[in-house]
């Protein structure tokens, strides 16, 4: 049997990788798991019409009632089903992926993707050629929802408005031509912000930039932060989920630099608590937990572990490196508005510059590279390479990661969704991290080719 969900839902290039044929079955296939009223979003992809109408025709045909909350971010589609006590959804979106990718991303009732093993339940149904169908007096029908002032005002209950509409912030945002377009500047205005935009037309195309924000493709935010003198810039990728800041002085920070940032506060306001993060997160974050006497619950990469173990565990703040930051006395899911929100409140309480802020935590160099690896072999590949290293400590929650004396260390895992291995190296120094990465890289490759 193959696999459909890789880390984050189920990714293809359109027509090609993922049909509507495909789409319908899978939709079908959810809905007979996931209960009788679903929810359906989608992003602003060109081919995310194509790609709802297919998910919505599934759905109906297994005689689901489908409600369409339209074009949405993600977050906003995720927190409005847990508070419509709807019993799952389906988003229509590829995230960050190029424009010619599409995808899905299945929700539970309480809104956060499914369990790893409800897509099991949902592939089994869907290789087995889907559902059995609803006779057709029990075809589903659709009903129309708009949720984007219900959440706008969720995301503004939980910061201080006052102390930020007080510190009349002014803020660049780039939501990259994708969905964050349609709440991100209405949740700054409403926060008293002034506001200036860049790539602010939804547009499938995504003709501003790649729609994963990375340090490298935010040239264009960094010179309107500059130019508007805006006291902060924020980037969001293609469905708004995860959001990468650029600090007053034009520069890109990395996503565990402000979720170090939002740790510290929620430390300081809650000492002793457990903070949820994957294993490829930095030393800050952990440096920040430890510091106020709480502990970090390790996950495997993947934002569904990290929410998943916060609805297990009770876990209040989530996040990780790549610029999702879950907040759960909103909902533990990553949520590129709500973090928006949280680092302008900690700016407005803490009445610093975003770069005095960040420029108080500890400061590591991490570097990051990815040797190929054929999916058939990665799994061996993997074995080989537990037995054969060495360092003090080894954990094996997601891949390895080996721990060195000095408090460096180095990552090394089987992407979900690529044919890679990824390998992630911290230390106190560049070179530190680069002959850490230099070295097993080698290693690496020679256990593959084996
Ligand atoms: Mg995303």
């Amino acid at each position: 049997m193959g696999r459909l969900f890789g880390t984050n839902g189920v990714r293809g290039v359109v027509n090609k990788e993922l049909t509507v044929t495909m789409v319908a079955r899978l939709a079908a296939s959810a809905g007979s798991i996931l209960g009788k009223r679903i929810a359906v979003g989608r992003d602003g992809r060109t081919s995310s019409p194509m790609m709802r109408d297919a998910a919505v025709s599934g759905l109906l045909s297994a005689g689901c009632t489908v409600i369409d909350m339209g074009l949405l971010p993600t977050p906003t589609f995720q927190y409005s089903i847990k508070e419509s006590g709807l019993s799952g959804g389906l988003m229509i979106t590829a995230s960050h992926n190029p424009p010619e990718f599409n995808g899905i991303k299945a929700m539970a009732g309480d809104g956060v993707e499914v369990p790893r093993e409800m897509e099991d339940r949902i592939e089994e149904v869907y290789f087995k050629g889907g559902p059995d169908l609803a006779t057709w007096e029990q075809v589903g029908n659709t009903v129309y929802m708009d949720v984007m002032g219900d959440y706008v005002r969720a995301v503004l209950s939980r910061v201080d408005v006052d102390a930020i509409r007080e510190a009349g912030l002014a803020v660049a945002l780039d939501p990259g031509n994708g969905v964050a377009a349609l709440v991100a500047p209405r949740l700054a205005r409403e926060l008293g912000c002034r506001v200036f935009t860049l790539n602010a037309e939804i547009d499938g195309t995504f003709p501003g930039r790649d729609s994963e924000p990375r340090p490298d493709n935010l040239g264009g935010l960094c010179s309107l932060v500059k130019a508007s003198g805006a006291d902060v810039g924020v980037a969001f990728d293609g469905d708004g989920d995860r959001a990468i800041f650029v600090d007053e002085t034009g520069r890109t920070q990395w996503g565990d630099r402000s979720f170090a940032l939002v740790v510290r506060e929620f430390m300081r306001r809650n000492p002793g608590s457990t903070i949820a993060t994957p294993v490829s997160s930095s030393k800050a974050v952990s440096d920040m937990v430890e510091e106020f006497g709480g502990e970090v619950y390790w996950t495997r990469v993947g934002s569904v572990d990290v929410s998943r173990a916060m609805v297990e565990h009770g876990i209040e703040l989530g996040g990780e490196e790549n610029g999702g930051i879950m907040y759960g006395p909103h909902h533990p899911i990553r949520d590129g508005c709500m973090a928006m929100a949280l680092i302008l409140e900690i700016m407005a309480e803490e009445k610093k510059s975003l770069s005095a802020l960040l420029s108080e935590l500890p400061r590591y160099h991490q570097q990051k590279d990815s040797v190929p690896c054929p999916e058939e072999r990665k799994q061996e590949a993997l074995e080989r390479l537990r037995s054969g290293v060495e360092a003090p400590r080894v954990e094996t929650t997601d891949g390895v990661k080996l721990y060195y004396k000095d408090g460096s260390w180095i990552l090394i895992r089987p992407s979900g969704t690529e044919p890679v291995f990824r390998l992630y190296a911290e230390a106190d120094t560049p070179g530190r991290a680069h002959e850490l990465l230099e070295e097993h890289k080698k290693s690496l490759s020679d256990v593959i080719r084996r």
